[in-house]
């Protein structure tokens, strides 16, 4: 048995140097139930990073698991490729009963593989197949995967330099905000658009999240995304929603794009649908551009079973009305009043930034972030940092946290924040 006090632990002598997370966190975590992770030793911790959005209801949600076990136990399919299954078909009706049609979404539903960047990857397949076109447009400081394509259109570049080949196909324009403000809106990008000057491959499609998690928790404006559907429209160009973070409810609504109104042509979904961190994902595609030829796009883990089950239970438990999206809402606004007064309260060069259950606390020196997090972890508080220099701290919790829970754990981040800031 390994525990938390050996010289070198199993996972620093055979596991790969590729290994992130158990940096920041030196312990071997063995237990966890809703916003609590406990370790080998029986220290327990507050959960602010929620398995990077993956776990929106909190760890072993027991109304999740009840379906989950019952599944496992009468024998239901666990592995079924794409295969017709009663957990599937249950899935997608529930998911156009609940979450499609009460809000006029009409979209077919593409099982891509299991992870968020299958669904990145089917998006943009799709896109270029529809279009015949190769070009993408991607937004400074996206995040879209790990996969050659989803790298090519994600910003941060270590990650690019991991693909040690030419990272090709994809332009970048200025996310919102990118200039403080100073630059109008799409000035750029709809110059070169109609500059037949301008060098600019002609588009497939746009892709991009309406809160840049990895990349640093920075919203869009609501008009901004309204712009970009506009112009998207206006220059036939696909508009994709990468909301494998940002959807299932972690900015309130179901679809984080649902405040500003508008209906990408493709909705990528991954992190949470299954509601138990169980690897799924969807591509949700306008029916029209439904293209694909049987088998065109495959992979052997489209048709993970018990991932069907908790997902249909997690519509049924937690979205058949607005409780939950109100919650997230109080929550989120709850956390920037505390993030603002501790940001009033310290010296400047503190950003204040995030939506709904999405929050950062931005840093001008970039270390001071990572320091805090360190500081959180040592005082028994999960959270991880992002942005292009990893300066902004993030908070993140399950939607499910109770008041109590969150109080805890803001009272522990101010503490960290002072620990780290004088
Ligand atoms: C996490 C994430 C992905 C990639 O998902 P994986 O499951 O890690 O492949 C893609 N896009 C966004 C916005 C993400 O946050």
């Amino acid at each position: 048995m390994t525990t938390s006090t050996d010289p070198v632990t199993i996972f620093e002598s055979l596991e790969s140097e590729v290994r992130s997370y158990s940096r920041s966190w030196p312990v071997t975590f063995d237990t966890a139930v809703g916003s609590h992770m406990t370790d080998i030793d029986g220290r327990t911790y507050l959960d602010f990073f929620a398995g990077a959005g993956a776990l929106n209801y909190g760890h072993n949600n027991p109304k999740l698991k009840g379906a989950l076990i019952e599944y496992l136990q009468r024998d239901g399919v666990v592995h079924g490729l794409d295969m017709q299954t009663a957990a599937k078909a249950e899935f997608l009706r529930t998911f156009s009963e609940i979450i499609l049609k009460p809000r006029n979404l009409n979209y077919k539903v593409q099982f891509p593989g299991p992870t968020g960047t299958n669904s990145v990857e089917s998006a943009l397949k799709l896109a270029r197949k529809v279009t015949g076109k190769e070009a993408m447009i991607n937004f400074t400081n996206a995040f879209h995967g790990m996969t050659l394509g989803s790298l090519s259109v994600t910003g941060n570049s270590m990650k690019r330099g991991g693909a040690g080949i030419p990272l090709v196909h994809a332009t970048p324009m200025p996310y919102d905000n990118y200039f403080d403000g100073k630059v109008p809106d799409f000035l750029w990008f709809e110059r070169v658009l109609e500059d037949a000057g301008s060098s600019l491959n002609e588009p497939a499609a746009v892709i991009v999240e309406t809160v840049q998690g990895e990349g640093g928790i920075n919203p869009a404006r609501i008009e901004w995304l309204q712009g970009l559907a506009e112009l998207c429209k206006r220059h036939e160009i696909l508009l994709i929603v990468d909301d494998v973070q940002m959807g299932c409810g972690r900015t309130g609504p179901f679809f984080s794009f649902e405040a500003a109104g508008i209906q990408p042509d493709i909705v990528c979904i991954s992190k949470s649908i299954s509601g138990y961190g169980l690897p799924m994902a969807l591509t949700l595609i306008k029916p029209e551009l439904d293209v694909w030829g049987p088998g065109e796009h495959n992979g052997t883990f489209r048709g993970n079973n018990p991932a069907f089950v908790t997902a249909t239970e997690t519509l049924r438990s937690y979205w058949t009305d607005d409780t939950l999206e109100r919650s997230t809402v109080a929550k989120g606004l709850r956390i920037e009043e505390k993030l603002n007064e501790l940001a009033g309260s310290l010296p400047g060069g503190l950003e204040v930034k995030g939506r709904g259950l999405a929050r950062g606390l931005g840093f001008a020196e970039p270390e001071l972030a990572g320091k805090t997090a360190g500081a959180a972890f040592d005082r028994g508080l999960l959270l991880e940092t992002a942005g292009p220099d990893s300066e902004v701290a993030k908070l993140m919790p399950a939607l499910t946290i109770t008041d109590d829970e969150l109080e805890e754990g803001l009272g522990i981040f101010a503490d960290a924040v002072r620990s780290v800031v004088r």
